[in-house]
C-alpha cells in the first residue's frame, strides 16, 4: 500500500509537470463544461476534456486519477483542433495539456493498448517527413501496415488513389536533408532535456 507522502507526490508531480511543461495551471478550471460540449470527439473518448481537466485537479489528492488520465484512451484521441481552447472561457489551452499526458504517458510506458494503432500512425507519418522532409503517402501506408499488422485494410482503395494520382511510387525529397536531419536531432535533444 502506498504511503500518504508518497500518494501525494505521484499525484503533484503529475499537475506540476504539466504546468511547467505547458503554462496551464489546471487548477483555474472551473468545470462548466464547455469544452466537452464542444470536442467533436467526446463521445468516442473515455474522458472528455473537462474531465481529464478534473482528474488532474484531483491527481494530487488521489494518485490513481492521475494514472488514468495517462491510461487513457483521450489523450491519444485529441486532434489537437483547439476547439476546446477557443470555448475555454478561462481560456485553458488544453490541447498543449493532452500533448505534454502523451508525453508523460510515453516517457512512463503507460500507453492504452487502444491507442496502438493511432500511434503506429503518428510514428509511420514521422518517419516519412524525417527521411524524404515530406509526407510519402506510399511510403507512410507501407510503414503503418508494417507497424499496425492490418496489412488488408483499405487495400481495395490504393489502385483508385493511385490512378489519380494521390499516391506516387518513389518519393519526392526536399533538397538540404541535412538541415532536416538537424531539425530531428535538435527536438529530439530538446525532448530529452525536457522536465
Ligand atoms: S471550458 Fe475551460 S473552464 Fe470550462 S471545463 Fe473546460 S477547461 Fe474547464
Ligand atoms: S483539441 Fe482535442 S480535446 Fe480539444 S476539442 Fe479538439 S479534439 Fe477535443
Amino acid at each position: 500500500m502506498r504511503s500518504e507522502a508518497h500518494a501525494h507526490g505521484v499525484g503533484a508531480a503529475l499537475s506540476d509537470r504539466v504546468r511547467e511543461k505547458t503554462g496551464v495551471d489546471v487548477a483555474r478550471c472551473y468545470q462548466c463544461g464547455k469544452c466537452s460540449a464542444g470536442c467533436p470527439l467526446a463521445s468516442e473518448m473515455d474522458f472528455p476534456p473537462s474531465q481529464v481537466m478534473h482528474l488532474l485537479q484531483l491527481s494530487a489528492a488521489f494518485p490513481e486519477l492521475a494514472e488514468q488520465a495517462l491510461r487513457s484512451h483521450t489523450i491519444w484521441l485529441c486532434l489537437t483542433c483547439e476547439i476546446c481552447y477557443c470555448r475555454c472561457p478561462m481560456e485553458l489551452d488544453i490541447p498543449a495539456i493532452m500533448d505534454a499526458l502523451r508525453h508523460e504517458s510515453l516517457q512512463q510506458r503507460k500507453v492504452n493498448p487502444r491507442a496502438r494503432d493511432i500511434l503506429a500512425f503518428h510514428r509511420a507519418f514521422l518517419d516519412s517527413v524525417k527521411y524524404t522532409g515530406r509526407l510519402f503517402e506510399m511510403g507512410q501506408v507501407v510503414d503503418y501496415k508494417l507497424r499496425s499488422g492490418h496489412f488488408l485494410q483499405d487495400l481495395l482503395q490504393a489502385p483508385w488513389m493511385f490512378l489519380v494520382g494521390k499516391l506516387h511510387l518513389l518519393p519526392e525529397r526536399v533538397r538540404n536533408r541535412r538541415q532536416l536531419a538537424r531539425i530531428f536531432a535538435k527536438t529530439l535533444k530538446a525532448r530529452e532535456n525536457r522536465p
